[in-house]
C-alpha cells in the first residue's frame, strides 16, 4: 500500500494553519481536481484525497489526533461516515459552480464517497456489516490478535454470482427485452401518463435464469460464516472500531464488498476505572497505617504495586504511579495510575484493641462521652447483647 501524505502537506498549508486557511486551501484545490472540472486521470482520487484531510483538518477533535498520533490516529478510529460527518461538501463548493444537487439522482459529492449506491454511474457495493467485541480492560491494555465468526453474504463460488448452474447462460428476459423496466402508457384526461416499474417476469433483472445454480438456487449468492482473523492494538478505547476493507457483504460478480467494522466495547473493571489512559483505583488503608505511614500494596493491571503512605495521610489523598495506567495506542508510553486512599474505620475491635483505643483517645485529652445512668444501663445492655449475638 502507497504511504499515505500528511494532510497539511495534501492541502499545502502549514502546520499551525488556522481554520480559515484550511478552508480556502481546500475551495482551492477541489475547484481545481472537482472531477466534474477536471480532466487529470487522478482527479477523483485527488479530490477524496483533500476532502479527506480536509475533513480532519477542519475538525478541532480529529486534528488533534492526527496530530498526536498521525494516521494511526484516524485511521481505523474513524469510519468513512464518522469522518465526513459535520462537514457540508456542498455548503463549501457553493458558488464555485458545484451547487446542490446538480448532477441529480443522487450524484453528490457525497456518493462518491460512501458508495451511495441505488442507479449511480458507480458500480453497485455491498453492504458493510458491524461486529461487536467484548473486551476485558486487560485485554485492551494488553491487546491481542483474535477470530472472529463473521457471517456475510457472499458470491456463490459455483456460478461465480451468474446464479446459472456452470455451461448454461441465462436468456433474456421477452417481457422488457433485457432492460429490466417495462413502461405502462395511460391515456388520461389530462394527456398521456407513462408509468414504468421493474419488469415482473424478470424480478428486474433484464434476464431469466432458466437453469439455476444447484449452490445458491440461482440467488449468485450464498450466505457463509467467515472465520476472520483481526488484531486489536494494545490502549484501545471503548467504542472504537475496526475497519476490514471488502470483508463485509458481497455486492455480486462486478461490485465491490462493502467493510466490516468490528466495534470494540470495553466491559467495566470491578475496581479500575477509567480516563483516557489514566486508571483510578480506590485502596483502603488502616487507621494506623494512615496515621504513622506504611508501604502498602495495591492491585496494577498486570500486577501489584507498592505506594508509599506517609505518616498523617488523609482519606481522599490520591497517589500517582507513573506509567501504571493503560497503555497509549501506537506504543506511546503508558498513563498513569491514580490512587485514592480510603481510611478503614475498625468495626469489630477486640478488648485489647479497645483498650488501645482509649488510651489513645485520652492521650488526644479526648473526653469520654459523659453517661447518665440510664443512658449508661442501655448501652451496656446493647454491648451485651451483641456480645452474645457474636458468640
Ligand atoms: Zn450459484
Ligand atoms: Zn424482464
Amino acid at each position: 500500500m502507497a504511504e499515505k501524505k500528511d494532510y497539511y502537506e495534501v492541502l499545502g498549508v502549514a502546520k499551525d494553519a488556522n481554520e480559515k486557511d484550511i478552508k480556502s486551501a481546500y475551495r482551492k484545490l477541489a475547484m481545481k481536481y472537482h472531477p466534474d472540472k477536471s480532466d487529470a486521470p487522478d482527479a477523483e482520487e485527488r479530490f477524496k484525497e483533500l476532502s479527506e484531510a480536509y475533513a480532519v483538518l477542519s475538525d478541532a477533535e480529529k486534528r488533534q489526533k492526527y496530530d498526536q498520533f498521525g494516521h494511526a490516529g484516524i485511521n481505523g478510529q474513524y469510519s468513512q461516515e464518522d469522518l465526513f460527518k459535520g462537514v457540508n461538501f456542498e455548503d463549501l463548493l457553493r458558488g464555485f459552480g458545484f451547487g446542490g444537487s446538480s448532477g441529480g439522482g443522487g450524484d453528490s459529492i457525497f456518493d462518491m464517497f460512501f458508495g451511495g449506491g441505488r442507479g449511480g454511474r458507480g458500480p453497485a457495493r455491498g453492504r458493510d456489516l458491524r461486529y461487536d467485541v467484548n473486551l476485558t480492560l486487560e485485554q485492551a491494555a494488553t491487546g491481542l490478535e483474535m477470530t472472529i465468526d463473521v457471517p456475510r453474504t457472499e458470491t456463490c463460488p459455483t456460478c461465480s454470482g451468474s446464479g446459472s448452474k456452470p455451461g448454461s447462460k441465462p436468456v433474456v428476459c421477452s417481457t422488457c427485452r433485457g432492460t429490466g423496466q417495462v413502461t405502462r402508457a395511460q391515456n388520461t384526461p389530462f394527456g398521456q401518463i407513462v408509468t414504468s416499474a421493474a419488469c415482473g417476469k424478470c424480478g428486474g433483472r433484464g434476464q431469466i435464469i432458466t437453469n439455476p445454480c444447484s449452490e445458491c438456487s440461482g440467488a449468485g449468492k450464498v450466505r457463509k460464516t467467515r472465520k476472520i482473523n483481526i488484531k486489536i492494538p494494545q490502549g484501545v478505547e471503548d467504542g472504537q472500531h475496526l475497519k476490514l476493507r471488502n470483508q463485509g457483504d458481497s455486492a455480486g460478480p462486478s461490485g465491490e464488498s462493502g467493510d466490516l467494522y468490528v466495534v470494540l466495547n470495553i466491559m467495566p473493571h470491578p475496581q479500575f476505572q477509567r480516563q483516557d489512559s489514566d486508571l483510578f483505583l480506590e485502596a483502603p488503608i488502616s487507621i494506623t497505617q494512615a496515621a504513622l505511614g506504611a508501604d502498602v500494596e495495591v492491585p496494577t493491571l498486570n500486577g501489584r504495586a507498592k505506594i508509599k503512605v506517609p505518616a498523617g495521610t488523609q482519606t481522599g489523598s490520591v497517589f500517582r504511579l507513573r506509567g501504571k495506567g493503560m497503555p497509549r495506542l501506537q506504543g506511546l508510553g503508558s498513563g498513569d495510575l491514580h490512587v485514592r486512599v480510603k481510611v478503614k474505620t475498625p468495626a469489630a475491635l477486640t478488648d485489647r484493641q479497645k483498650q488501645l483505643m482509649e488510651a489513645l483517645a485520652a492521650e488526644f485529652g479526648e473526653k469520654k462521652r459523659a453517661q447518665s445512668e440510664k443512658e449508661k444501663s442501655i448501652i451496656d445492655k446493647i454491648v451485651d447483647e451483641v456480645k452474645s449475638a457474636v458468640q
